[in-house]
């Protein structure tokens, strides 16, 4: 028998795997809560304009968007016409990381550039497609994979060097076709730069079988495809049953598979992903569609993970873990998906209509606490007061907002030039330049209306985002 040792292997992971059943409802209390990272595929919107695109991420409740090029999606194009730093520029503002540049054009052995500017853009996963031949087994089949990664060695080298990880997608088309060329690869690749991205799809339509295949290579996976066979990604099926490839619409269960990831306290990323039968268009008509198709399954795959929590009673015990506003209070600001907050008259004819509260001592004029203004329609952190300054024009005044944060435009009159939120273009105030106030030459004018002030030490309430209807 060829594969032994690997047998040998898979069943010390299953009695581990049995063990760590067994111990679960003891672990549960220490180990923290498990949750997806999710990851938005661009080509989702087909060849949709990626500053479209980007403000989906949060929508879709992901962190980080995966740029593809053409056929599928056009956004990792888009990027070169637009330019790397207004690019990098745009989606900080967005608050989104660059999670992943897909890339089987130009295989494995031909991503120096883009491995470069993975880095640029602080983007640690590029995925690609294996080269060598399909339909080998035992011996050859080891062969053949340890031939390539042996191929890759150079490549893998560049990817240590610039920090990004090239993952493997297995694929019908070549070599990482089945589950034992996943499982030789897991065993000799060397490199924690050299990963596999693990596409269902392109596997047997067995739940337990990928179940146990996360829990025997799990290490090795940096990119999950939340993505399932159905009836195919072709053409001349019906939009419907194109659908089927959608977690939650067609048959595999994907239960025992969110369980095997949980069990094995996987960190890479998760993407919601099917391929809709024409290539390079969106997965539903709109953008406003696709987002909405992308949460059905992403809230299915949410109820099989709660379904793991049952047999774990300890951990909902434990409390779900709360996001803890007191770390992202510095830093980052948290994102919530829903409706802007309500506003009432007086603050909808300054933040909607572009109007202006008469000057005066009130407001937040003469407030020189320390903390943050945020936007009071949509709580994005817009001012600080350390930049705050006392300029007698009788509205509040900073000679510096939050980086990003605040977007200027023409006003209508023609001569000044507004500012509006980033997030939710809700109406501040107006900027002036060259008045000599400050050293830097700046000051915003805003109304205290469109803002709230967030003491120092107190939690800063998360950016909501606004779901299209
Ligand atoms: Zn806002």
């Amino acid at each position: 028998m060829r594969l032994n040792r690997r047998q040998a292997i898979s069943s010390a992971a299953a009695l581990s795997a049995s063990a760590s059943i067994a111990t679960q409802s003891l672990l549960a209390a220490e180990t923290p809560d498990f949750k997806f990272k999710y990851v938005l595929a661009s080509c989702m919107y087909g060849y949709n304009n990626v500053w479209e695109i980007v403000p989906e991420v949060a929508r879709t409740g992901a962190a980080a968007i995966d740029l593809w090029p053409k056929i599928h999606g056009s956004q990792r194009e888009q990027v070169d016409e637009i330019g790397v730093e207004t690019f990098s520029n745009f989606i900080k503002r967005w608050q989104v990381e660059l999670g992943c540049i897909t890339q089987y054009k130009l295989g494995p052995f031909a991503l120096e550039d883009e491995m470069r500017l993975a880095r640029k853009l602080g983007c640690k996963l590029i995925v690609t497609g294996a080269r060598g031949p399909r339909g080998l087994k035992g011996g050859e089949l080891k062969s053949a994979v340890t031939e390539f990664i042996e191929k890759m060695k150079p490549h893998v080298a560049l990817a240590e060097e610039t920090g990004v990880t090239i993952a493997i997608e297995n694929h019908d088309s070549n070599l990482m076709e089945s589950v034992d060329s996943i499982k030789w690869f897991h065993e000799l690749s060397q490199s924690n730069n050299l990963k596999i991205a693990f596409a269902p799809y392109h596997l047997p339509q067995d739940s337990m079988l990928l179940a146990q295949l996360i829990r025997d290579t799990g290490s090795s996976i940096a990119m999950f495809y939340a993505w399932q066979h159905g009836k195919g990604a072709l053409d001349s099926l019906s939009s419907e049953d194109q659908h089927l490839q959608m977690p939650g619409r067609g048959e595999l269960d994907f239960k025992p598979i969110v369980e095997a990831l949980k069990e094995i306290s996987y960190d890479g990323w998760t993407e919601i992903f099917m391929h809709p039968g024409k290539r390079g268009t969106p997965i539903q008509e709109s953008i406003q569609g696709v987002t909405y198709e992308i949460n059905r399954s992403r809230d299915y795959l949410e109820s099989c993970l709660k379904a793991t929590e049952k047999t774990s009673p300890k951990q909902l015990a434990s409390g779900e873990g709360k996001p803890n506003m007191s770390d992202t209070n510095q830093e980052k600001q948290a994102i919530v998906r829903g409706d802007f907050n309500q506003l009432n008259p007086r603050e909808a004819y300054v933040i909607l209509n572009q109007g202006t509260e008469p000057p005066g001592p009130g407001g937040y004029t003469m407030t020189k606490d320390p903390g943050t203004y945020i936007c009071r329609q949509c709580n994005a952190a817009l001012y600080q007061s350390d930049d705050k300054f006392e300029s007698h024009c009788g509205w509040p005044s900073f000679d510096d907002e939050i980086e990003n944060a605040v977007t200027r435009r023409p006003d209508p009159d023609g001569l000044r030039v507004e500012i509006i939120c980033s997030n939710c273009d809700g109406h501040l105030g107006h900027v002036f330049q060259g008045e000599g106030f400050t050293q830097k030459n700046t000051r915003h004018c805003v109304n205290s209306i469109s803002m709230r002030f967030i003491k120092k030490g107190d939690d800063i309430p998360p950016m909501i985002v606004k779901i299209e209807k």
